[in-house]
């Protein structure tokens, strides 16, 4: 192991308030060797195997189980040795790449990559732009326009808007920031049990320093019910956050009957509109919302870079304290590269959204009118009328998503899965759950199409997935 990994675990297990024993030691190392052998991360049966040690035994010692242990080795979680059944082998004879995972990330668009060039060869204000010479200057201005333009996507005022380090900073921003704002008296959060972890995981760590926290539970396609949200809000309640698209399975939540009943109640309304901005219209003040969250990754900008829209009614205490840049909420000399490339991507995003948006849809339900007629018995997860345009989930029945998705990545296509085979899996999608699809029936495969999808990138998929599916079905039963 090397002083990096040594190093993380040791964090890992101060911070989890754990005593690192030999046991420890040993499952620590035999995971970090499997991984580094087979490039794939160890399951249950295989500490069983060789080890001795059973899934009762791991989950014992580490706080999450296998989740824990490749996290402290620094294993993907994705890589964890799935499929349970082996992957299928076809032959092509048209080979070609499909990305079809749209939803992870996007590529940077050319017209994004170009504003990139320019300001990182130095064309445009290299300066600080908390500085007051002229290249500083001129850098303040580039970040003063970025505001402008993402303020003119959501109609709201270029000081209501908060660049930030991510989508993931953005929502714990948002979300701590009203809770920092109530304490010491705390308060209650509401949120629903279909959020990214960038909001349940922020709204845990809010619960066990001391505020109320209430999931609410998802219908079977995926949305909040507006009248649950009514019925949980209390005298102390701090913040209502609901997302406005979930990331896996496309559905769009009833934010104008949430906001309003938000807005009628006094409480902020936060929406992660990651998955949805740039493919809904977006309309915070319309819809109620007093904060919204955005990610450059997700709309053909760079990673590492996001933003908040914070109403100005709304009081946020900053998760940064320093310089204090962005109207005092995120301290720190601004990115001024990623923050100008961000608000290109926004604004062209926004201005393609009708049409884009009507094409996507198009090659989305032929896609999935195709694969109904060649395979009847799948079922889509999640609402089919009120969902993203580029997003489709579809459950396989009797086969493993693992097996399908790998079989998939070896011909070129690469989508994701939101469940994998039962054995020592611990990443089987939360929201699948929350939906209620039963993992042992269903393998589910999450499409999501962009702007480089075409009709014959879809027939390719459509070509080879029965072959794979009736391969898997015969070969390798059972989920
Ligand atoms: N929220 C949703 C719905 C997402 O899909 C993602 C990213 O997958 C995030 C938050 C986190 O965004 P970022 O990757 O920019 O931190």
């Amino acid at each position: 192991m090397n002083n990096y990994i040594k190093t993380l675990i040791t964090r890992m297990a101060m911070s989890n308030n754990i005593v690192l024993t030999e046991e420890h030691n040993k499952i620590l190392d035999y995971a970090y060797r499997y991984y580094q052998k087979n490039k794939v991360g160890p399951l249950y049966y295989n500490f069983k195997k060789n080890l001795g040690i059973t899934k009762t035994g791991i989950n014992k010692l580490f706080p999450h189980g296998l989740y824990s242990i490749y996290n402290w080795v620094d294993i993907p979680i994705h890589s964890a040795n799935f499929p349970c059944k082996a992957i299928p082998e076809i032959k092509v004879n048209d080979y070609r790449q499909v990305y079809l995972d749209y939803n992870a990330t996007t590529f940077i668009r050319d017209e994004v990559k170009k504003v990139l060039n320019n300001y990182y060869s130095g064309n445009m204000g290299f300066g600080n732009p908390g500085s007051s010479t002229e290249p500083g200057r001129q850098a303040w201005e580039l970040v003063n326009a970025a505001h402008e333009q993402l303020a003119q996507c959501l109609q709201v005022e270029p000081g209501e808007i908060v660049f930030t380090g991510c989508g993931t900073e953005a929502n714990n921003l948002a979300i701590k920031g009203i809770a920092l704002n109530h304490y010491p008296d705390k308060g209650h959060i509401i949120t629903a049990n279909t959020e990214h972890s960038s909001v349940l995981r922020t709204v845990q760590y809010l619960e066990s320093v001391g505020y109320e926290i209430s999931i609410l539970n998802v219908d079977r396609e995926g949305f909040v019910e507006p009248d649950d949200v009514a019925r949980h809000i209390k005298k102390n309640t701090i913040l209502v956050s609901i997302m406005a698209a979930n990331n896996e399975i496309g559905t769009i939540n009833p934010l104008p009957e949430i906001g309003k009943i938000c807005k009628n109640a006094g409480v902020p309304f936060m929406v992660d509109a990651i998955q949805a901005f740039g493919r809904i219209p977006l309309n915070p003040k319309k819809l109620g919302i007093s904060l919204l969250s955005i990610s450059g990754h997700k709309i053909y900008g760079p990673k590492g870079v996001g933003a908040l829209f914070v109403d100005k009614e709304c009081v946020l205490v900053p998760l940064l304290h320093g310089g204090r840049q962005e109207g005092g909420l995120r301290s720190g000399t601004e990115n001024v590269g990623h923050i100008i490339a961000m608000a290109t991507a926004a604004k062209l995003i926004t201005a393609e959204m009708n049409p884009e948006s009507a094409r996507l849809r198009e090659l989305r339900d032929y896609f999935v009118d195709q694969i109904h007629c060649s395979i009847p018995d799948i079922i889509i997860n999640g609402s089919l009328q009120h969902r993203l345009p580029h997003n489709i989930s579809i459950g396989f029945p009797g086969i493993d998503s693992g097996s399908l998705l790998l079989g998939l990545n070896k011909i070129g296509v690469y989508v994701s899965s939101g469940s994998a085979c039962s054995e020592g899996s611990q990443d089987t999608s939360h929201v699948l759950r929350a939906i209620g699809v039963d993992k042992l029936k269903y393998g589910a495969i999450r499409f999501s199409f962009g702007q480089q999808t075409t009709k014959d990138d879809l027939d390719y998929v459509l070509k080879y997935i029965p072959v794979l599916f009736h391969k898997l079905k015969k070969n390798y039963p059972g989920v």
